[in-house]
């Protein structure tokens, strides 16, 4: 056997050359990117850049024309989204109407076939985190629009995803809440400690939340870098412009 005792730990996920065309639109076009584990990282770009279609091929919702996906060093390419234990959380909420809030926390566990008792542990401990033990009861349409993106993110939570897969989660809200959100979402990092990619178009997330922030344009990425290094030395007016650097 080789000694990997030295060796350094697999990327959490390593994407190599990722491209995606719809038809004959090339929408990726050839993304290499290093995530480490635990990092929160943070895709901004302007609309119909390809954010969204990144996630959804890390996801496995969608995917890649050509390159490779590995997740903590295994290629992941052929397994199936709900394989690849990551959980994402989407601008629309896409709670279940019909459902109270503890049944919408626990559909996704029930499908996997997991054990009463486990889904109600993952569920306790989930409305904890989030304060939302009250309103378990209630159905969505009972909530607010923060409760409601609390319990989107607690039904991300109750996976036990190792990445949190985030499209634009606060951009339905208004500007006190999605503050407090944006607070909340980087206090769960601290205290979860997993991998994060979180995508906005919001300059002040981009700045405030991110690790390193990843900047893309018309499927390429700009530029990558730790929030300062970038808003002090941006490769171009393009990425000064989306930090709201001085230009
Ligand atoms: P962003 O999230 O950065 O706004 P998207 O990833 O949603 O951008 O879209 C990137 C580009 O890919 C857009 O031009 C969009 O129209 C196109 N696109 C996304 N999904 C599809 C699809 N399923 N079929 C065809 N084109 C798509
Ligand atoms: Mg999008």
């Amino acid at each position: 056997m080789n000694d990997t005792s030295h060796a350094a730990k697999a990327p959490a996920l390593q994407l190599s050359d990722i491209r995606k065309s719809f038809g004959t639109v090339d929408v990726i076009h050839g993304i290499d990117l290093e995530i480490q584990e635990g990092e929160f990282i943070v895709f901004v770009g302007p609309s119909g850049c390809g954010k969204s279609t990144l996630l959804r091929l890390i996801a496995g919702l969608d995917d890649p024309t050509s390159g490779d996906i590995n997740l903590n060093g295994k290629r992941v390419n052929t397994v199936p989204a709900s394989e690849r234990g990551l959980s994402m959380v989407f601008q629309s909420y896409a709670l279940y109407p019909h459902m109270t809030v503890g049944q919408n926390l626990s559909f996704g566990l029930e499908n996997l076939r997991m054990e009463r008792a486990e889904i109600e542990r993952r569920i306790n401990d989930a409305a904890t985190l989030l304060q939302i033990d009250h309103l378990l009861g209630r159905r969505p349409g009972q909530l607010s629009g923060g409760q409601r993106q609390r319990v989107a993110i607690g039904r991300a939570i109750v996976r036990e995803p190792v990445i949190f897969l985030f499209d634009e989660p606060l951009s339905n809200l208004d500007a006190e809440l999605r503050l407090q959100m944006r607070v909340e979402i980087s206090d769960l990092h601290s205290k979860l400690k997993n991998t994060m990619i979180y995508v906005t178009h919001d300059q002040i997330e981009a700045m405030t939340m991110a690790d390193r922030i990843v900047v893309l344009r018309g499927g390429n990425i700009e530029q990558i870098g730790r929030p300062l290094d970038l808003y002090n030395h941006p490769k171009n007016k393009f990425v000064a412009g989306f930090l709201g650097a001085p230009q």
